[in-house]
């Protein structure tokens, strides 16, 4: 089955955004895949095991020759970004996937990973499907700033720590492929993607270290291409701090972990605004990862806030 794809421009390279609709769902989960000037091809984030076989029919209808996918580049080994690399890898057995040297380990016994997401998402991880494992031989580790060439199309490895410690992002010409690290946009509005162990003080490095490329564009795993890309990071950075103030005043009022969202939604309507908005495209299972995020900033503040008062005024 084919999925929805919108092509764009970026530099000499083709850029398709591809819809991993997962049960039916839309505008929720993006894989990206980069073809340079002359076919060869690399795919940001495939996205979860579950309907992989719709990614790689999509991909290869796109390329033509399963030889051209060289790269499987992942922002970080969470199920809905790289829980589909060894399945795709089955497919197109000439990529190698690149991986933080952190997220490596979980990629060829990706157990603990299993059971962690079974513990954290419950159903919705069984929804993405469990990973398969993947052998050392075909995993690369790059630096920081490492570079990959698809015919001359320059794509820059990015550490930008955070949502994950394991995070990347990758640039290629004038846009960010941001994965998790600079929020979620959908349905207009930035949200954050902050789930336990999120770090604050490294998101917010991150977001200034990538606005400082001055790019124009931000590639979001949740959703789709926009711009300007120097404002909406300003904005998520924003956001993050504004959050983080919120929860702190809320945390020192006496306010649990539980009641929390129910506090910030109060506050501004955030909540109710994400569930409506996953509802609209047919997503509820990802309804409840706004209170995850912002449990995450809660943890946190628990753990550091009294060293990261300064972050959070
Ligand atoms: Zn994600």
């Amino acid at each position: 089955m084919m999925l929805d794809v919108e092509e764009y421009s970026v530099s000499s390279a083709k850029v398709y955004l591809i819809d991993r609709s997962i049960k039916g769902s839309h505008g929720i989960i993006a894989s990206y895949l980069v073809v340079g000037p002359r076919g060869e091809a690399a795919v940001i984030d495939p996205g979860p095991s579950r309907g992989h076989e719709s990614l790689a029919d999509t991909i290869f209808h796109l390329l033509g020759d399963k030889g051209r996918l060289k790269y499987i580049l992942l922002t970080h080994i969470h199920l809905d970004h790289g829980g589909g690399a060894g399945d795709l890898l089955e497919y197109f057995p000439n990529a190698s996937i690149y991986v933080h040297p952190r997220g490596a380990p979980h990629l060829i016994d990706p157990s603990k990973l299993w059971k962690a997401s079974l513990e954290i998402l419950g159903d919705t991880a069984r929804l993405y499907g469990e990973p398969k494992p993947i052998d050392k031989g075909h995993l690369h580790i790059p630096r920081n700033e490492e570079s990959i060439s698809l015919d001359g199309a320059t794509i820059t490895v990015l550490y930008t720590p955070g949502h994950a410690s394991h995070h990347m992002s990758y640039i290629l010409g004038d846009t960010v492929f941001a994965g998790d690290s600079a929020g979620t946009f959908q349905c207009s509005t930035l949200y954050p993607t902050t789930p336990f162990p999120f770090k604050l003080v490294d998101a917010i490095s991150s977001i200034e270290r990538m606005r400082s490329l001055k790019p124009r564009r931000i590639a979001y795993a949740h959703f789709g291409i926009h711009e300007p890309a120097s404002e909406l990071l300003s904005l998520y950075r924003q956001l993050l701090l504004d959050l983080a103030e919120l929860i702190w005043r809320l945390m020192r009022e006496g306010v649990g972990v539980e009641e929390l969202a129910s506090h910030v939604d109060m506050a501004t309507g955030m909540v109710s605004g994400y569930k409506e908005c996953m509802r609209s495209r047919g997503a509820e299972y990802m309804a409840d990862q706004i209170e995850q995020s912002l449990q995450g900033i809660y943890r946190f503040l628990e753990r550091f806030g009294p060293q990261h008062r300064g972050v959070a005024r």
